[in-house]
């Protein structure tokens, strides 16, 4: 599932991408529980003719700021967006009703977006990935590509199986959401708190202080891991960021919050910013997602390193489950107390 480091990343690739500034031609919805709101008849008579002024992320949100409405995207466990090259003509579309699969002409070959080199958090990826070099890890039909430019060149135009939202620009170009798992979401409003409103604060927020975040960590008595993932205590963590935080804070993953020393509790907030800027770095982490030439995955301290050394110490990872999910850290490094 992206986490914030794989959410900007697409955010930043999808600012390159040449849609900001471009018109809304027209929406196709392959999929319609893919939209969560407003109705499709209802999308459909608002979103063509506005024009997007920019594109942002809170927390895992995707946010495309039209005028005056505002389309918000999660990815969930398996969405992801890419930028279609379209022909002046529209492509013809039939439209599926059922699951979407094996209807739109399909390419196992995804457009190359660039990453920006741009940057409004001054956490600039010190070096560009392989843009070119993408593969896709879609799912249960997952084919792999290694591709180049001349190959993509000769496929202007590709659609792919459990694409489920396509939205076409005047620029002649279209944004797809591809969704094998069908757990992302769209939200067309005009006030995005109306979704946004239950987040917790920006791991980044200034205004995150050690203070403010202790006197947070002590009205909540909960264990680490849980707390950490939940995205009303603080937004964007998932369960690969917050296992390699709590490494680096040197904390259990059980252990209570409000038990945490002000000490422990800064030093918690400054791994979770250090971790998330060397995976925001490092373009995200390519693991059950589409490659986009990140590699944090090669630089995990503990996750999924079960019974191999821990970086600091050399004793075996281990691994937990915690409400259906894996945790993974060092007893030796990691006491409970
Ligand atoms: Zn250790």
């Amino acid at each position: 599932m992206p986490e914030l480091p794989e959410v900007e990343t697409i955010v930043r690739l999808l600012n390159q991408g040449g849609l900001v500034g471009s018109t809304v031609s027209g929406a196709t919805l392959l999929w319609p529980r893919s939209l969560a709101t407003p109705g499709e008849a209802e999308l459909q008579a608002r979103l063509p003719g506005q024009t997007l002024r920019r594109i942002s992320r809170r927390g895992k949100f995707i946010l495309l700021h039209f005028d005056p409405d505002t389309l918000l995207i999660h990815l969930r466990m398996s969405g992801d967006l890419r930028i279609i090259p379209t022909s002046p003509t529209p492509p013809v579309v039939h439209l599926p009703r059922g699951d979407g699969q094996n209807i739109l002409p399909t390419s196992p070959i995804p457009p190359v977006l660039h990453l920006p080199s741009g940057d409004d958090q001054n956490i600039l990826p010190t070096s560009p990935p392989a843009p070119l070099s993408l593969e896709w890890r879609g799912g249960e039909e997952s084919s792999s590509a290694r591709v180049d430019e001349s190959t993509l060149s000769s496929h202007p135009s590709s659609f792919l199986p459990h694409d489920r939202f396509l939205l076409h620009f005047a620029n002649q170009q279209t944004l797809a959401f591809n969704d094998p798992r069908k757990f992302g979401r769209l939200w067309l409003v005009s006030d995005p708190q109306v979704v946004l409103g239950e987040l917790g604060p920006e791991p980044f927020d200034e205004a995150l202080s050690p203070e403010a975040f202790y006197i947070r960590l002590h009205a909540n008595h909960r264990q680490l891991k849980a707390l950490l993932l939940d995205q009303t205590f603080l937004a964007g963590l998932g369960n690969i960021y917050t296992d390699e935080a709590l490494h680096l804070a040197r904390l259990h993953p059980l252990a209570l919050s409000h038990r945490l020393t002000p000490q422990q509790s800064a030093a918690l907030l400054e791994a979770i910013r250090s971790i998330l800027k060397e995976g925001i770095r490092r373009n995200g982490a390519s693991i059950d997602w589409v490659y986009r030439g990140g590699d944090f995955q090669n630089h995990f301290r503990v996750y999924q390193r079960t019974g191999q050394p821990c970086p600091v110490c050399g004793a075996p990872i281990q691994r937990i489950t915690l409400g259906q999910r894996g945790t993974h850290f060092c007893p030796t490094c990691q006491k409970r107390d």
